[in-house]
């Protein structure tokens, strides 16, 4: 044979080769797949200078891979304690596994819920929030799509979770990997759960006691709500799904609207509530969406809270302290180019105290600043005189239940939805520009 006959076929085998190893097919999940959000995140992460961790051919939404090559992220595990033996006993008259959760309430209540961030996107939907002044819900995954694990400090992830609770959302879990609870041993799912806890416990100094399983999926006979329920968990569902993770284009985003606008239009803000799923890791949830639910929730007289609002659950049912924790040794300083401001928390307080140089955020003494200076999860460390520069502070549903904006019926409530994109409120204005000038700032 010729020398460049075989030049040719060696052209052909390595065509053949390469394009046998091109892009995985993606699988379609029951709920919720993933976007392919693989190259502009691994490039917005390495221009970030974070180079590990870019393999975002792994989790379940992208099928099996070959043994030992691919879906490795569940192996991997949070650094620092394990939480397994923390007592779990099941405070609050909300019910715990195997009882499921499929809806709030306290009438006149809507409560956004976001399944599988943090995501690159989820910064965008905090400013959202901040905006409208709307608590949300985060159910967070620790490591599923190769985003790397949620407490890595050289990652965005911690900061946001942080953020969630500063701007007084709640942080939920959603596994540590995104594996179907029902499909998997006793065994993987304890550690589905307990990995997740790990790292939430390094973020916030205490981990949640609200769950809800990936694809939905905690089927009767698997064990999976009973288990859930050893492990002190509220599993909870939605009253209806949005199917963003379906329509995420421009053109069927409508599709999601509509389907809200037929619930809610179906109810009545003085006798209903509304726990609704959508997913942060979803563009147009979160650029498109998310407003409009937003802006009709508010002209139907909803006011959006947590679930644990929306269930009248007090704050401090939400989250489980770690006693044992001393804060994290590696937790990351301030951002490097935010405001340069002496009274910015730079450590996670070690003796319960807090102020000026130390912040609850990360602590084992509940996560709000109270005027005394200390760190606690009361509503008198969380309520008036609490310190947000130091920690979080609770926005407590009213105990009446009462509907967001009850007082705007008829043409007023259709004049509010036209200017409410301008319209900001107090603390939430002033706290969104602070925030938009970290971030311009870093980026
Ligand atoms: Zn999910």
């Amino acid at each position: 044979m010729h020398p460049h006959q075989i030049l040719v076929i060696l052209a052909i085998l390595a065509g053949l080769a390469y394009s046998l190893h091109g892009p995985i097919e993606l699988n379609n999940a029951i709920e919720e797949p993933v976007t392919s959000q693989d190259q502009s995140e691994s490039l917005r992460l390495k221009l970030r200078g974070v180079t590990k961790q870019l393999d975002y051919q792994c989790g379940p939404s992208y099928g099996s891979c070959p043994s030992g090559t691919c879906c490795s992220s569940a192996d991997k595990s949070p650094v620092g304690p394990p939480t397994k033996e923390i007592p779990r006993p099941h405070i609050g008259r909300v019910p715990y596994g195997p009882q499921e959760i499929r809806s709030c309430t306290v009438p006149g209540t809507i409560a956004l819920t976001f399944d599988d961030g943090p995501t690159r996107y989820t910064g965008d939907l905090l400013d959202l929030l901040d905006r409208y002044d709307a608590p949300a819900t985060f159910f967070v995954t620790g490591i599923n799509n190769g985003k790397g694990p949620i407490d890595d400090p050289s990652l965005p992830w911690a900061e946001l979770i942080e953020r969630m609770i500063i701007s007084g959302h709640q942080v939920a879990s959603h596994t540590w990997s995104h594996e179907d609870l029902s499909k998997v041993t006793p065994e993987q799912r304890a550690d589905q759960m307990l990995k997740n806890e790990v790292a939430l416990r390094n973020i916030l100094g205490s981990f949640p006691t609200y769950m809800r399983p990936p694809y939905s999926s905690c089927l009767p006979g698997s064990g999976c709500r009973e288990d859930l329920g050893d492990f002190g968990y509220h599993i909870v569902l939605y009253d209806f799904d949005t199917d963003d993770y379906k329509n995420d284009s421009p053109n069927l985003i409508q599709l999601s609207k509509d389907i809200f606008d037929r619930f809610l239009n179906a109810g009545n803000s003085k006798i209903n509530s509304w726990l609704i799923i959508a997913h942060d890791a979803h563009e147009q949830t979160v650029h498109n969406l998310t407003e409009h639910m937003l802006k009709t929730s508010k002209r139907l007289g909803y006011r959006p809270v947590t679930v644990g609002d929306c269930l009248r659950d007090p704050r401090d049912n939400w989250y489980r302290a770690d006693s044992t924790w001393v804060g994290q040794k590696n937790k990351k300083k301030t951002p490097k180019k935010g405001p340069k401001k002496s009274n910015v928390p730079q450590q996670v307080s070690v003796d319960g105290t807090c102020g000026a140089n130390y912040t609850c955020l990360g602590s084992r003494f509940g996560l709000c600043c109270g005027s005394n200076n200390v760190c606690g999860n009361t509503t008198t460390h969380c309520g008036h005189g609490c310190k947000k520069e130091a920690g979080y502070c609770a926005i407590h549903v009213p105990p009446n239940g009462d509907a967001w904006d009850p007082v705007s019926p008829g043409g007023k409530a259709a004049k509010s939805e036209a200017d409410s994109n301008v319209r900001v409120v107090g603390t939430a204005a002033a706290t969104s520009l602070v925030l938009a000038l970290i971030v311009a700032m870093w980026m």
